[in-house]
């Protein structure tokens, strides 16, 4: 047996995020450190994108950023300056890298490259079952998202962000490269939420991406011929190549991932429910969550307490069970947000830090209104009863 402090199980973003900000504080100095992970993470496996007010913690490692983006529906179409904000993206590996290089100047952080098959909490310490041994833990967190427990219930609406993307070069410089599509919904829908999401990285140069916010997935084909359609009708392309492709399927829930904690085991990034259930941005929340988990570690708390739901939580079911039940009314949903509310406000609303009165001025200018109506009082009277 093996024994450690904590044991971080999946070294992913919100695992290395975590430990990152654990090795950069002096509490944890005497304290062993152990991160698994299966993979060595040291490829580009995923890009995140995130919106930031100024400068960031992360900027130095930023592929690329935007001032503005484009939004685009059948009836509303707009390139809006984000004013305070800027969008980032960030290649995975970049910080990969940058975080455990960082982690590994101390000399108690330990990585291990296995398969954990078990994680079981028995009340006064956490064991590890790997593909090679046991460890144990006072405390761990775990970022393994176990699919079976969306699955496997029926109370909370369960949808995914589907999509596959590819990152081409042109033989035109045909690309605005100052501006980000962020959700261009002029396209078929299908009956579904569906957009395409442009990141352009230079003139030649953009990461073209299907996404879908729904229940089930396409075959890989279904996405490919979207965007090979897209690159055709909207800029005219016919001559790129494909340098490099990802696909991605985020869970977009409401389910309280936090009721499967217990006092020295706790669900972090994805499986905790950092995951914004509306959008499926968890990014920008990893890098809040693990900042404000580092400092309640630090008051050796029972790890059942730690709280991430707030208003928006309540906001975020009532939009899921709305797309739930009518998965073609995302475009005009998203539509009315965006054509009717400055979009400081927007993006202050989707980071859950607007005030109560801009959240419910954005909340009364959402259409269909009716369906959020019937849809929030249904939520508040399942839960009252
Ligand atoms: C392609 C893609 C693009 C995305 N783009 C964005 C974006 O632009 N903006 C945004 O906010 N979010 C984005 N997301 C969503 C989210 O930010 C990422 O999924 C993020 O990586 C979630 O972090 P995590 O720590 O929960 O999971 P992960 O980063 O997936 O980490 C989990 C880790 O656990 C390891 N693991 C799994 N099972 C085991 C096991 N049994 N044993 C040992 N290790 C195991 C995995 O190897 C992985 O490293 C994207 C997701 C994907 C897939």
């Amino acid at each position: 047996m093996f024994l450690y402090d904590f044991i971080i199980a999946g070294g992913g973003a919100s695992g290395l995020m975590l430990a990152y900000r654990m090795s950069k504080d002096a509490y944890f100095d005497d304290k062993s450190v152990l991160i698994i992970d299966k993979d060595e993470k040291n490829t580009n496996d995923r890009t995140w994108c995130y919106w930031e007010k100024g400068t960031g913690e992360w900027d130095h490692l930023l592929t690329k950023s935007w001032h503005k983006i484009y939004f685009g529906s059948t009836e509303y179409s707009e390139t809006i300056d984000l004013l305070d904000y800027t969008y980032k993206m960030l290649r995975s590996a970049d910080l990969y890298l940058h975080l455990k290089s960082e982690i590994s100047k101390k000399s108690n952080f330990k990585f291990i490259n296995d398969h954990i098959q078990l994680i079981e909490d028995n009340g006064l310490m956490v064991h590890i079952t790997t593909d090679a041994r046991n460890y144990i833990a006072k405390k761990v967190f775990s970022s393994i998202f176990d699919v079976s427990i969306l699955t496997n219930q029926t109370a909370y609406p369960y949808l995914k962000q589907h999509f596959v993307g590819w990152f081409i070069k042109a033989e035109l410089p045909i690309f605005d490269e100052n501006v980000a599509g962020f959700m261009d919904f002029d396209i078929p829908q299908y009956g579904n939420t569906r957009f395409m999401y442009v990141l352009p990285t230079s003139r030649y140069e953009a990461l073209v991406e299907y996404t879908l916010f729904s229940e089930e997935l396409l075959d890989f084909g279904q996405y490919e011929a979207a965007i090979k359609n897209y690159i055709q009708v909207k800029f005219k392309l016919e001559n790129y190549i494909i340098t490099e492709k990802e696909q991605g399927n985020i869970p977009m829930t409401c389910y309280p991932f936090s009721d499967q904690n217990t006092s020295n085991l706790m669900f972090i990034g994805s499986s905790g429910g950092w995951t914004k259930a509306s959008t499926g941005f968890t990014f920008a929340n990893t890098i809040r969550y693990s900042s404000s988990l580092v400092q309640f570690i630090k008051e050796n708390q029972n790890l059942k307490n730690f709280n991430i739901r707030n208003r928006y939580w309540m906001y975020d079911l009532i939009f899921l069970d709305v797309l739930h039940k009518n998965n073609a009314l995302g475009s005009k949903i998203f539509t009315s947000i965006f054509a009717n509310n400055e979009i400081n406000k927007v993006l202050n609303f989707l980071d859950e830090e607007g005030s109560i009165l801009d959240d419910f001025s954005i909340m009364t200018k959402t259409k269909p209104t009716i369906n959020f109506m019937i849809s929030g009082i249904m939520n508040l009277k399942q839960m009252i009863l």
